[in-house]
């Protein structure tokens, strides 16, 4: 591909109708002239969409979530008022990847899993007619059942159509006869009728056996640009692409984390409460390190400096922060010679005076940390059991660090970071993590404003607190042990809700959460009930209807009935004791005693 700064001409490509596709085969690398620029918004505007496609493939989504969401990632980030320039940028974006993406087996195999996964949506929704001109320009050698085949085999095809809930053929021409073993999804399902080694594939079916042949045409292109990128295009454009591509497959598209005004400024003496409430765990590793060894190696120095200038920590504060942790290793004198200078730098101070940004976890979780380091991404870098450690260290319960290790084990690092944060905060995250500094902020944004939420009245035994007032004091105090205690003990109310639950039901089935809450639902007439743990307050303001609260030895349940607009407190002692159903069911003529 040319690229010069001049105008683009259009490639040949028609605008869509029935017959004919917009899904270009990208076999050969266009002629057009393309804009540095427009090289640069293109890629980035394509990797828009297959991270989008990465995400949601991470949270397993089914296929027709998924057929909403690449349609829609399409249109947001890929649409040209003229059809000749979308198509244009199609596939310019795509051969820009391609050189990003060639360059290691990692990225490679990334880069074809989405680059597939695209085209199987963008072609599931094309007409038969461009499923068929695709084929053919695929060289996809299979050919439709002939009329007199499909007549032996109507009734039995008819039968397996039913089976899948499509209609039944009426013709011939809507079939393939295909070699079994090129569609094994098809056949794993059952979605197909089989007769001496061949699959009578339906003609809406045809996406199991085209993705597969684009995805091997990718495959074997890919490697063939790397070897051309290694042998000569690097070394040619190293003034002019090289760097733009090898920027690219790290870069970071979200917002700049230079430095968040909106938290404004985070003071030395909060820093570690700060640390423990809202740092991600790649930061929280550094920081304990930093804490425990008096010392970081420069990945880590780095990683974890422009992370906490980001989160609004002062130049000043910064090195009085690292001063007083590397003087116990290494003395004030040596500090102030050999290290002072990289915490200068990083805030622009010295050198070539650049404001550097925070790393993105994309740039983070592609480091690689050597012997000694404490740097990169511990959903990537750490062994199961130092993650599983980490994560029980966070107060991330055993439940949610299974689910956690499974997506770190496999690959999906960020969304592991996600379940992660979730677990931990009681709230979703649905645009995913993609910054250690938007973790942080999220996670500020969500306690300031469990900070600031209703201020309700709390029973604990004989004693009524507010519960911004027992959010203070917890404050103060930290984590502690009567944090545990409250925990133990909520969790021990749970099991024998749970008990009761299954009673209830008749231990009949296994319990769901969803049965418990109904069965409380039932008892205090609440629309809408959750049960949130969270590792540092303890009181907290749920929807509508539930508090738990939990202060020293007491526990106290605070039923809200919004509707009603009235509150009840019952005993946890009370609850807890009870060992039979009847004793929640008074309960219940309490709430209608207090109505
Ligand atoms: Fe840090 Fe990002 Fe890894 Fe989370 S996913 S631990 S924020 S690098």
């Amino acid at each position: 591909m040319e690229v010069v700064r001049s105008q683009k001409q259009a490639l040949s490509y028609a605008a869509s109708s029935d017959n004919v596709s917009t899904i270009p085969l990208y076999r050969t690398p266009p002629t057009l002239e393309v804009r540095l620029d427009d090289f640069e918004r293109f890629a980035v505007d394509r990797l828009l969409v297959l991270r989008g496609i990465s995400d949601a493939l991470a949270r397993g989504k089914k296929p027709d979530e998924m057929e909403k969401l690449v349609s829609d990632l399409w249109k947001a980030n890929m649409r040209h008022p003229q059809a000749s320039e979308a198509i244009n940028k199609d596939i310019i974006s795509h051969f820009v990847l391609r050189l990003v993406y060639c360059r290691t087996e990692e990225l490679r195999k990334w880069f074809l899993s989405m680059e597939s996964t695209l085209f199987r949506y963008r072609f599931r929704v094309e007409s038969s007619h461009v499923h068929k001109a695709l084929m053919t320009e695929l060289g996809i050698p299979y050919k439709g059942v002939t009329n007199e085949e499909f007549m032996g085999l109507k009734d039995k095809l008819g039968l397996v159509a039913r089976s899948v809930g499509q209609t039944p053929p009426t013709s011939n021409g809507s079939y393939y006869k295909v070699p079994f073993e090129e569609v094994p999804e098809l056949v794993a399902s059952r979605r197909v009728f089989i007769q001496k080694g061949y699959a009578y594939v339906a003609l809406n079916q045809v996406v199991s056996f085209v993705v597969p042949h684009f995805r091997s045409e990718l495959s074997k292109a890919l490697v063939i640009t790397n070897r051309k990128w290694t042998s000569m295009i690097r070394e040619q454009e190293k003034d002019r692409l090289t760097p733009i591509v090898e920027a690219l497959s790290t870069s970071y598209l979200g917002p700049d984390y230079g430095q968040d005004k909106a938290l404004g400024e985070i003071s030395l003496k909060d820093i570690d409460q700060v640390a423990r409430a809202s740092f991600p765990l790649c930061m929280q590793h550094l920081f304990n390190t930093l804490r425990e060894d008096h010392h970081l190696k420069h990945g880590g120095r780095m990683q974890l400096g422009l992370f906490l200038k980001g989160v609004g920590l002062t130049l000043d504060d910064a090195l009085a922060f690292w001063r007083a942790e590397f003087s116990q290793k290494v003395g004030t004198e040596r500090f102030d010679k050999e290290y002072a200078y990289g915490i200068r730098h990083n805030y622009g101070k010295e050198g070539k005076r650049t404001d550097y940004t925070p790393y993105s976890c994309q740039k983070i979780i592609l480091s690689t940390p050597g012997v000694g380091d404490h740097h990169g991404c511990p959903y990537r870098h750490f062994s199961e059991e130092n993650l599983r450690a980490a994560l029980g260290k966070m107060g991330v319960s055993s439940h949610a660090s299974d689910d956690v290790i499974n997506k770190a084990k496999s690959r999906h690092y960020q969304l592991a970071c996600t379940l992660t944060f979730e677990a931990l905060h009681g709230a979703s995250c649905d645009a995913g993590i993609n910054h250690p500094n938007q973790y942080f902020s999220d996670s500020q944004k969500i306690l300031n404003e469990k900070d600031n939420g209703p201020d309700v009245d709390v029973y604990c035994g004989d004693s009524v607190y507010t519960s911004h007032d027992l959010i203070a004091q917890e404050k103060k105090q930290g984590q502690n042990g009567a944090l545990n205690k409250a925990t133990d003990d909520l969790d021990e109310f749970w099991a024998r809700l749970v008990a009761l639950t299954y009673e209830h039901m008749g231990g009949e089935k296994e319990i769901e959460l969803e049965d418990v809450l109904q069965f409380i639902n039932n008892i205090n007439g609440c629309t809408h009930i959750r049960h949130i743990r969270f590792p540092y307050y303890q009181c907290m303001f749920i929807a509508t209807c539930f508090v738990v609260v939990g202060f020293g030895t007491h526990v106290g349940l605070l039923f809200r009935v919004a509707s009603a607009g009235v509150r009840l407190t019952v005993s946890y002692s009370t609850l807890v004791l009870m060992e039979e159903p009847p004793i929640l069911y008074k309960a219940k003529e309490d709430i209608r005693g207090f109505h």
